[in-house]
């Protein structure tokens, strides 16, 4: 038995087979051999690259299929064919002549102005991309999973997240990210045991097959575990499953404080099947859908996929309020094809809705979608992310009115069901939340961004922790000051940060006047039953 401790990142238990997946080989040096030889690993790897793509296709959905048949289409381009073989035959070695066409052909189609064929160049790289993971010998394995397991890999993406089927993902164990990386928030929306932060000698492929416990609480990992561990782990699992059966009953009850008033729990989600299970958890509403899933779902989403997917959520929802967030790419929601530039500092630079400038027509088409989903099925609140300056806010609802008119004009939608809200989670925002507060309906205060940027601590830094801290003076006086703002405007104000779900965190938001904390679904139960503790009032 070999034991490992890293930081906990999603609560539970889990015991199950490794499946190793390490995507980024640390060392890894390419050998280039003679002209002829390199042709013919290239002719292989795309044979090889067909074999994989076309298996795919036997088990996708229609969407799916339609990007897996574009990539073959790809594979058999003449000229990209052409120029790979060119780069090859000037001795650049077969995986660095992918690498090299790869920009070029992208760069090409990206200066055609042609918006549809810029769109596909995430497709392309994908593709090719597997062509050089074969050249490299590294593994092509996407997080699909045909057997329950547990991850060990190099890292996990929040697009592994949105592809994976959920039945076989028992737990995962990585050796990058952190508590407040996208991933692990996603994995405690999902209730997946999740350990981060480990040392790379965990992605030895020897572990293949090896039974692990994970201990998503404490952080610790038993990889083949004695059977005393076995026991202990079989025993806290049947224990844990006990606890949450007892706890249901906690599902319809309120907090309520000595002054009449009650706090409710809310749901943080990613999709339909998200929502129902908060729904079905007590969740009273859903204060924030992270819809930039959809692009870890698929290349770009269409307006009809998003319109059946903000459908199905608000469906989903049963009536109970539920809040859409306008698409928060960039820093480590990265979308291949937007944000195409490196920036020296992503976390600080395009995101959000400071993209709605470059992709004006990508945030119309999501705000139809909206539109059209609430004109269908109920309203709905939407957010816009990262706001910073006034000027994000009332340019974005210029452009929202007049796509609304037009709407309307071209009878597309019968009623405009959609409040406007924004999120608060820099500190200017909280700031000039007065001013902000005179142009929406609603705040959502995201103590994950507020915390790193007021910090100027990264929250994907295991570095950083000890600065990286919602409860700190210099944070809850920007929370304090957006709450008085919002109340003094009349508008309603939520918490749907991580830190609404730790109760210590909770209890001093309370303070402050929140009376709406949203979070991962699995957490609302615990949490309620440590604030039903400390407010015993019942009502
Ligand atoms: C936040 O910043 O608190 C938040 C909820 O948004 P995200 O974690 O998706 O950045
Ligand atoms: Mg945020």
């Amino acid at each position: 038995m070999i034991k490992y401790i890293g930081n906990a990142a999603s609560g539970g238990l889990a015991i199950g087979k490794i499946k190793v997946i390490n995507r980024r080989i640390i060392g890894f040096k390419r050998v280039v051999l003679a002209t002829h030889r390199e042709k013919a690993l290239y002719e292989a790897a795309i044979i090889l690259a067909k074999d994989e793509i076309r298996q795919l296709m036997r088990t996708s959905d229609n969407e799916h299929q339609n990007i897996l048949n574009f990539q073959l289409v790809m594979l058999d381009d003449n000229g990209l064919n052409q120029m790979i073989q060119h780069h090859i035959a000037e001795g650049k070695g077969s995986a660095r002549s992918v690498e090299i066409a790869m920009e070029e052909y992208c760069n090409r189609l990206k200066s055609t102005g042609d918006h549809y064929l810029a769109d596909r160049t995430c497709d392309i790289r994908d593709v090719l991309g597997r062509v050089v993971d074969i050249l490299d010998g590294r593994s092509r394995e996407r997080f699909n999973l045909t057997e329950p397991s547990i991850i060990v890999a190099d890292e996990i993406l929040p697009s592994d997240l949105a592809s994976i089927d959920r039945r076989f993902a028992m737990g995962f164990i990585t050796v990058g990210g952190s508590y407040q990386s996208h991933a692990n928030i996603i994995a405690r929306t999902m209730g997946i045991p999740s350990v981060c932060g480990l040392d790379s000698e965990i992605l030895n492929p020897l572990n293949n097959g090896r039974e692990v416990c994970v201990d998503g609480y404490s952080g610790e990992i038993y990889i083949t575990p004695n059977e005393g561990t076995v026991t202990l782990f079989t025993h806290r699992i049947k224990q844990e499953h006990r606890e949450k059966q007892s706890l249901i009953e906690l599902r319809e009850k309120n907090i309520c404080l000595d002054n009449g008033e009650q706090v409710e729990v809310w749901a943080n989600c990613n999709d339909p099947e998200d929502i129902t299970l908060a729904i079905n958890n007590g969740a009273k509403g859903i204060g924030l859908v992270r819809s930039e899933i959809l692009f870890m779902k698929s290349s770009l989403p269409t307006l009809e996929s998003q319109y059946k997917f903000y459908c199905e959520c608000i469906k989903a929802a049963k009536g109970k309020p539920i809040t859409i967030r306008i698409f928060d790419i960039g820093a480590d929601k990265q979308v291949d094809g937007i944000i195409s530039e490196k920036e020296a500092n992503p976390a600080l630079g395009m995101r959000g809705i400071r993209l709605q400038y470059k992709y004006k027509e990508l945030f119309m088409q999501q705000t139809q979608a909206l539109f059209m989903a609430a004109d269908k099925q109920g309203t709905v609140n939407v957010m816009l992310p990262m706001v910073s300056t006034v000027k994000d806010v009332v340019d974005y609802l210029e452009m929202v009115n007049e796509l609304k008119k037009q709407l309307l004009d071209d009878k597309i939608i019968q009623k405009d069901n959609v409040k406007w809200g924004i999120m608060i989670e820099t500190p200017a925002a909280a700031i000039i939340s007065d001013e902000l507060a005179k142009y929406v309906e609603f705040f959502s205060i995201g103590t994950n961004d507020l915390t790193q940027y007021t910090m100027a601590a990264d929250r994907m830094s295991t570095d950083t922790v000890m600065y990286y801290d919602p409860l700190h003076p210099a944070v809850l006086k920007l929370i304090d000051i957006t709450v008085k703002n919002a109340k003094k405007a009349g508008i309603k104000v939520s918490i749907c940060g991580e830190s609404a779900a730790d109760a210590e965190c909770a209890k001093a938001y309370i303070d402050l006047g929140v009376r709406y904390l949203s979070m991962a679904q699995n957490a609302m139960i615990p949490i309620k039953r440590r604030l039903l503790e400390d407010y015993p009032t019942r009502c």
